[in-house]
């Protein structure tokens, strides 16, 4: 029985219920009238559920998908802006003992490198980071008891803290680790960390279970109740995704957002961010073999439904996209991007030789930072290394209250500008500063509250001075 209450996964993520659910968004489809009360709904900026959004994810009238469109673009500018936050994933390690049948890190692959950072080669990669400009790291690591087990990972945690080259420092550390107890959540929460992100890679209980034949990640039940552990463990920021390519989407899209649902119905907040990661080739990997790959457009759509569904929740984009998919998905409702990713173990502070490939898949956008940074601002976006609500204590529905009351011009706005100002006096190419220094004095005059405007300046200033890490 479907109960977005219930903390069984089965009970909140129920099969028969997206079935409906696509049933029902099948027989909407050309429901004009349903269609428009849906949009109408969305506009009013409180969301949508599963089935409405389903309804809107089916429709394929070009001028309803126009004013779809349309709604989304204007939702993000009214929460989000023009600020792009930036992040890059750090591989700690590739060890593995899991059967996932997409991912090369898959334990039967026997002609990748296995390899797993040491603290001193943490500090190599995370100085090469610091180098490019990074403030924000996303830890990824397989799932190994004995190579990688929590211990480690805390390790880990306070090391890349610890560094403090030059300027740089890495203020807020995302984890991307296997589904795991509520005792290792609540050890990740005092190392510290910004989002728990795991991804539930599909919401088809059977899929799930032939995708990962082997070792602890076969579990569904566990896998798909990992959010709920993360929050009685203390972590209030979390962040869902699935991988677009392993079953239907349309199945995921609904899952994805009963699973965001079902955490705002228990524990009063829903996902912090929502990751839409699309399968890639890597090695032993072909994604031809799956048969449910989707097109740039119905990633498009998804994106945009996304937007309009759960207005107050960010999004991310990895550079699994190419720099084209990303241009066309922006404007849509995305919040977050990684720039410069490298997804082998230890490939920033040395590139890979080719025979010791450890990457997790192959990127797509493969620009510098610097390069990211100079098309963001190209494109009127502002380039944002802002970590401050979760280092202010505005986490979970503290952070949800700022957007709701709109505040996000009087304080990211600003913390965004503060921010880009110090990668463009440490890091920027001359021509990147340049068009960075054009963008803040421009942007200064659209903080709404004029005492922030006049303190934000002095900031901007202080910083050229030499000073750094102010924040609202
Ligand atoms: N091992 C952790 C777990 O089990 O959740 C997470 C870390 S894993 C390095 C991060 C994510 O990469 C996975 O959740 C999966 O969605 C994604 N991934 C795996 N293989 C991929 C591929 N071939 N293409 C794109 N993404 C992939």
């Amino acid at each position: 029985m479907y109960n977005s209450k219930s903390l069984k996964a089965e009970e909140f993520i129920s099969d028969e219920e997206i079935r409906d659910t696509l049933a029902y968004a099948d027989a909407n489809k050309d429901n004009v009238e349903l269609i428009d009360w849906i949009i109408e709904k969305a506009r009013e900026r409180k969301g949508l559920n599963h089935r409405e959004a389903s309804v809107l994810l089916a429709c394929e009238i070009p001028e309803k998908l126009e004013e779809i469109y349309e709604l989304a673009q204007q939702i993000k500018k009214d929460f989000y802006g023009n600020r792009i936050v930036l992040f890059a994933p750090l591989y700690l390690s590739n060890y593995c003992v899991n059967g996932c049948v997409y991912c090369p890190y898959h334990m039967k692959n026997k002609h990748i490198a296995r390899k797993k950072l040491t603290q001193e080669e943490i500090v190599k990669e995370v100085t090469a980071l610091q180098d490019m400009g990074h403030k924000r790291l996303a830890i990824e690591a397989g799932e190994d008891p004995v190579n990688n087990p929590i211990e480690y990972i805390l390790e880990c945690i306070q090391t890349i803290y610890s560094i403090k080259h030059k300027n740089g420092a890495i203020r807020r550390v995302n984890v991307n680790i296997a589904a795991t107890t509520v005792e290792n959540y609540r050890k990740l929460k005092e190392a510290g960390i910004g989002t728990y992100i795991l991804f539930q890679e599909t919401y088809h209980k059977k899929s799930y279970e032939q995708l990962h034949p082997t070792g602890p990640k076969h579990d569904y039940a566990y896998h798909t109740e990992a959010m709920d552990r993360a929050m009685e463990g203390g972590i209030d920021d979390v962040g869902l995704g699935v991988l677009f390519g392993l079953e239907m989407y349309r199945y995921e899209f609904a899952g994805l957002l009963m699973h965001a649902e079902h955490l705002e119905a228990v524990h009063g907040v829903g996902p912090h961010t929502i990751s839409v990661p699309r399968l890639k080739r890597a090695d032993d990997i072909d994604p031809d073999t799956f048969d449910n790959g989707i097109s740039d457009d119905i990633f498009a759509k998804i994106c945009a439904l996304i937007r309009i569904s759960v207005p107050y929740t960010g999004m991310i984009i990895s550079t699994r996209e190419s720099q084209a998919v990303r241009e066309k998905v922006l404007p849509l409702g995305v919040s977050q991007i990684s720039g410069a990713s490298r997804t082998s173990v230890g490939g920033y502070a040395e590139p890979e030789p080719e025979y010791e490939n450890s990457e997790q898949f192959d990127v797509s956008d493969t620009r510098t930072l610097d390069e990211v940074v100079n098309w963001l601002m190209k494109m009127d976006y502002i380039p944002s290394f802002c970590t401050a609500c979760y280092r202010e204590g505005r986490t979970g529905d503290r952070f949800m209250a700022l957007c709701k009351n709109m505040q996000i011009l009087n304080c990211c706005h600003p913390n965004a500008l503060m921010t880009l100002k110090e990668y463009l006096e440490d890091y920027a190419s001359e021509e990147t500063k340049k068009i960075g220094m054009a963008l803040i004095e421009r942007e200064l005059q659209n903080i709404p509250n004029p005492k922030v405007k006049q303190i934000a300046t002095e900031h901007i200033h202080d910083i050229a001075e030499g000073r750094r890490d102010f924040r609202f």
